[in-house]
């Protein structure tokens, strides 16, 4: 049996990674999972949060994902996600930018009506996230 499984990261935009790695973890709903080649097939939706695999090299990697859908397969992983972003590829001010409208719009949600405090709360989150990968906050 090979001993890499082949991951693929596509958001709507564009495909992020399409690389054989040997192990993906990954932020599911229910709980982190890791899935080594050979796992049983499964499906499972996805949480805001980082993507990690290790390259076929040993290197490790971590990718930003909005939260999505993920097929597990025994020599595939797909992630589908609104986006995903590579470490090297996030924009560290535009994360902290929107951290702060979000942080607002949380704020002014007390007073008013017709802010969404649902979205600027999930907006907040994908800051967070965005910033806690760079390690930047
Ligand atoms: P913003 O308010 O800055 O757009 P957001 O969380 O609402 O942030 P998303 O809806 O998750 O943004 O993403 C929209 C597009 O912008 C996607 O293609 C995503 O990859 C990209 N993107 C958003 N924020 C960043 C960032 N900080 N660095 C790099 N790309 C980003």
């Amino acid at each position: 049996m090979a001993e890499n499984i082949r991951l693929e990261i596509v958001t709507p935009k564009k495909s992020v990674v399409s690389e054989d790695v040997r192990i993906v973890v990954a932020p599911g709903t229910l709980g982190e999972f890791g899935v080594l080649v050979g796992h049983t097939p499964f499906l499972t939706t996805l949480k805001v949060g980082s993507v990690r695999y290790t390259d076929k090299n040993g290197g490790e990697q971590q990718i930003f994902v909005s939260g999505g859908f993920a097929e597990a397969l025994p020599d595939k992983v797909t992630i589908l996600a609104e986006s995903a972003e590579r470490r090297a590829d996030i924009d560290i001010e535009r994360a902290k930018s929107a951290l702060k409208r979000a942080q607002q719009r949380m704020e002014e949600a007390k007073q008013k009506e017709n802010i969404d405090y649902a979205r600027a709360r999930a907006a907040l989150e994908r800051a967070l996230r965005r910033l806690s990968l760079v390690d930047a906050r």
